[in-house]
């Protein structure tokens, strides 16, 4: 590895080696015309009790995603180190800066941080946090919980998600975990493009790894951040950290076994959504119309569902353009 001694230029004001529970920040140099010398703030807490495994929890990898930061800010202010055995690393704002605008992408560098990884040292703003987790916090954890949604442009069944992976035992390990989330859906996915993911940086390490989609539409629910809340804790006791009881929830298995799964707008104009997340849809079923808000009296575009399942994802916003992911109907594993 190339980088493999290269210094980060972010430091860690809390020590995570030390008994007991610190709030505090990764700070990353960042001098800029409001203010030379000066550093971006990522707040971190960690919670750790004596010898154990540790946890890496993260929200907002994506700026936009709200249920991940909720659940792990609730989380920092409630957890004491009584109530654990081993390290909790939590990490609220992954993307910070993203965070911080509301937006999916940095606003500084464009960067998405679930395409760039591993990041660099001497890289972009969302380069060098990569980089940062890559080399100093993901070699620390067991277990890695990544909290996302749909952010503005989509919205999701509420899921817990777990890959297929080449090594059979890590796969249990992870499909278990994901299970003990206890998200009212599951998702096992081959990832076709897993250049540059978080979750693929965890998993090549060995790591336990679960990622969500919990919601979406660029906020939260009452429903999806209980889902997050439960989802974190029961994964910190699956993990024998937290010594308390599982909150078990019977989880629907989903799975998107092909490219007929997947619609994708060919049209620009007015969104007219015809199903909800979650209802049962048959192949050939009306899944959207968009019509030419430009004009009245033109005929909308159907788009038909190209197999049978449930409505996992949908375009969120009102208005949808060519190219956009429409829907995406996902097949019930019974
Ligand atoms: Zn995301």
């Amino acid at each position: 590895m190339m980088n493999e001694n290269r210094p980060s230029p972010i430091t860690s004001t809390v020590d995570f080696q030390a008994e007991g529970k610190a709030h505090g920040f990764l700070k990353l140099p960042y001098s800029h015309d409001e203010s030379a010398w000066s550093n971006i703030m990522i707040p971190i807490t960690v919670v750790k009790n004596g010898e154990g495994p540790t946890a890496l929890l993260t929200g907002a990898n994506h700026g936009d995603e709200y249920e991940g930061p909720v659940a792990l800010h609730r989380l920092a202010q409630e957890l004491e180190p009584t109530h654990i055995t081993g390290t909790v690393i939590i990490v609220p704002a992954m993307n910070y800066p993203a965070f911080k605008a509301g937006t999916r992408t940095s606003p500084i560098d464009k960067g998405n941080m679930n395409r760039l990884f591993p990041g660099r040292p001497d890289g972009s703003v969302t380069e060098k946090i990569a980089d940062y987790f890559q080399r100093f916090l993901l070699p620390l954890a067991d277990y890695v919980v990544d909290i996302h949604a749909g952010g503005k442009t989509l919205d999701f069944v509420p899921f817990a998600a777990a890959h297929i992976l080449r090594n059979k035992e890590q796969q249990g390990r992870c499909h278990a975990a994901m299970e003990a989330f206890g998200a009212p859906y599951s998702m096992v996915l081959l990832e076709m493009d897993a250049v540059g993911m978080y979750d693929t940086a965890a998993e090549e390490m060995g790591k336990v790894f679960v990622s969500t989609e919990l919601g979406g539409g660029g906020s939260s629910t009452a429903r999806s951040n209980a889902i997050a809340w439960r989802g974190v804790r029961n994964i910190l006791v699956h993990a024998g950290i937290l010594l308390d009881e599982m909150d078990g929830h019977d989880s629907i298995r989903l799975d998107m076994p092909d490219a007929a799964c997947f619609i994708t707008s060919e049209s620009n104009g007015l969104f007219e959504i015809c199903v909800d997340l979650g209802e049962a849809v048959e192949e050939g079923q009306l899944i959207a119309r968009i019509h030419d808000a430009e004009r009245t009296g033109t005929a909308p575009t159907e788009y038909r569902a190209k197999r049978s399942g449930i409505l996992a994802a949908r375009h969120f916003p009102g208005q949808i353009k060519i190219g956009d992911s429409l829907a995406v109907i996902a097949e019930i594993v019974e």
